[in-house]
């Protein structure tokens, strides 16, 4: 075996120190050194805040105490997004983490709810969603802390401050023998092999090494500057690509999800932290200029700005090889799907832990980043394919934007999903899929996409124990969450 001796991380970003923090913590012991090298003149993006559930999950695999971490990021909790006129105007639907019910007489939860409803006999699905629930009365519980109740099935993640994030990340790979240095890539080399063999920094500084993680952001200097891989641009399914930015102070309770609002050219977000409020207007440069986004953004921004806002733009897609060679792109060097369900973080997290699952020796045999490849286009498609649902099944037509979406191309698997559900309110789940059964029903349903038929199956059971099933359900978790401590309250009795 020749094990690889030194892995660089090019980018201090989320995605660099993401990669530093899981890279120094399972390889602690090997004879891997770390290298991350950032570029002082060159800024992150800073942006990134609002997180899905796995997240937690990986601050905890890594040994982080999840309050000191929250209290370090400023961070609050989320039990999902909440949708404003996104189907037609005036309409709202929460897509919420965690689980949709229960099985009633070992039968699907949505297929039984769904026949009650043929009836009349069911309130919203989303009242049997305690994550629902709870973000609907600005409450809050750890889920862990209340198994085996009516609200044991809910789930969370984070809004977190991207930059003290990174920070917090840098202290912990810092702690565990990473190095870090500040150099900015003027060049790169490679062997006859096509590998990259070094970097050479603006001060003229060379840095070998055995494997290169690319996390240098939409510069991609590795990926596709210096190895030429191309780009897989998903344009024509998604419009948006670009973004005004501000943060504002807090007015009011800190509410315990995302809010994203339907606007004339693409949506716009609301994020809480606890110190203040990220948001965001994504748009179309198609239909909307930066001065009509910016105005729009500040139209509705409802608390004094903390800075100016900043325009971000990308385009939709992904490197058509995450890994060529001995080099790997993380984040935005890798890709980018606009925001709607806050999954960069995640895919970048996904990346990781695929790169320690098929960890190479200084030789990288290909079948280990075709494998890898396949595993990671996977995953983006299906965030693009979730994130695309959003759009093609609104009904709106109020303005040239949401006209346009009524054209946009669904690519098949899309296509097939929504067959599926439309014939008897199937979905079909993939082994590792970041959006379950539940998250492709809240869209469907917010979205008033409604199946045809119910499956079957269900007319086993009785319709008087299904009504009373369900009312009894949905009772339950009402009751509990109406005693449990507001998200503010909750946060203060964990920082205390
Ligand atoms: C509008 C918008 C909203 C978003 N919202 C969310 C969200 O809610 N949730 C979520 O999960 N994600 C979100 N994201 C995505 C998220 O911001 C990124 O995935 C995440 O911040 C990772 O960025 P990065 O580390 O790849 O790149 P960056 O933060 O851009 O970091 C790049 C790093 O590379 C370094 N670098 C660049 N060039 C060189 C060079 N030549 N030499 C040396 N170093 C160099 C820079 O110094 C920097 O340290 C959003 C993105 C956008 C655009």
């Amino acid at each position: 075996m020749s094990a690889l001796r030194t892995i660089v991380i090019l980018g201090g970003g989320t995605s660099g120190w993401l990669a530093a923090a899981v890279l120094s913590h399972h390889l602690k012991g090997s004879n891997t050194q770390l290298r991350l090298i950032e570029a002082e003149d060159v800024s992150t993006i800073g942006i990134g805040e609002s997180t899905v559930p796995p997240f937690v999950g990986l601050i905890k695999s890594l040994g982080i105490n999840e309050q000191e971490f929250i209290a370090a990021t400023n961070a609050s909790y989320k039990l999902g997004i909440e949708f404003l006129d996104w189907g037609n105007k005036q309409q709202r639907y929460f897509h919420p983490f965690g689980v949709i019910g229960s099985r009633i007489e070992n039968q699907d939860f949505y297929q039984c709810w769904l026949k009650a409803r043929q009836t009349g006999h069911a309130a919203a699905l989303e009242n049997y969603s305690p994550c629902q629930v709870m973000a609907q009365n600005g409450r809050f519980w750890l889920p862990s802390h209340a198994q085996n109740t009516p609200i044991g099935g809910a789930n969370y993640a984070l809004h977190v401050d991207a930059t003290l994030a990174a920070q917090y990340l840098k202290k912990f790979a810092c702690a565990r023998g990473l190095q870090h240095s500040f150099g900015k890539v003027q060049q790169v080399n490679r062997s006859a092999n096509g590998f990259i063999s070094d970097l050479i920094l603006h001060n003229g500084e060379q840095i070998a090494g055995d494997f290169f993680i690319d996390c240098s952001g939409f510069n991609s200097v590795l990926t596709a500057n210096a190895l030429g891989v191309e780009f897989n641009d998903w344009s024509q399914y998604l419009p948006c690509d670009r973004a005004i930015v501000a943060r504002t102070t807090t007015t009011g309770p800190t509410a315990p999800y995302t809010q994203a609002r339907a606007r004339e050219a693409g949506w716009s977000w609301r994020i809480p932290l606890q110190n203040r409020v990220g948001r965001g207007y994504v748009y179309s440069s198609q239909f909307c200029s930066d001065t009509q986004a910016r105005a729009t953004l500040l139209k509705h921004v409802d608390a004094p700005l903390i800075d100016e806002p900043r325009l971000l733009q990308f385009t939709t897609g992904h490197r058509c090889e995450f890994w060529r060679h001995n080099c790997l792109a993380l984040g935005l060097a890798g890709g980018f799907i606009e925001p709607l369900e806050a999954t960069a973080i995640h895919l970048i997290a996904r990346g990781i832990d695929a790169f320690l699952q098929f960890l190479p020796d200084r030789h990288c045999h290909p079948s280990l980043s075709k494998h890898y490849n396949r595993r990671m286009i996977q995953d983006y498609e299906e965030v693009r394919d979730f994130i695309l649902l959003h759009y093609v099944t609104s009904q709106r037509l109020d303005t040239a934007f949401w006209r346009h979406c009524q054209t946009l191309p669904v690519p098949n698997s899309l296509q097939e999903r929504i067959e599926l559900f439309l014939a008897q309110g199937l979905i079909s789940e993939q082994h590792e899929q970041l959006f379950r059964s539940s998250s492709w029903q809240s869209v469907f349903e917010g979205m008033g996409i409604k199946p045809q038929n119910y499956s079957p199956r269900v007319d086993s059971l009785d319709a008087q124990v299904l009504t009373q099933n369900l009312a009894k359900a949905e009772a339950a978790i009402l009751a509990m969450v109406k005693t449990l401590p507001s998200h503010d309250e909750f946060l203060r009795r964990k920082n205390g």
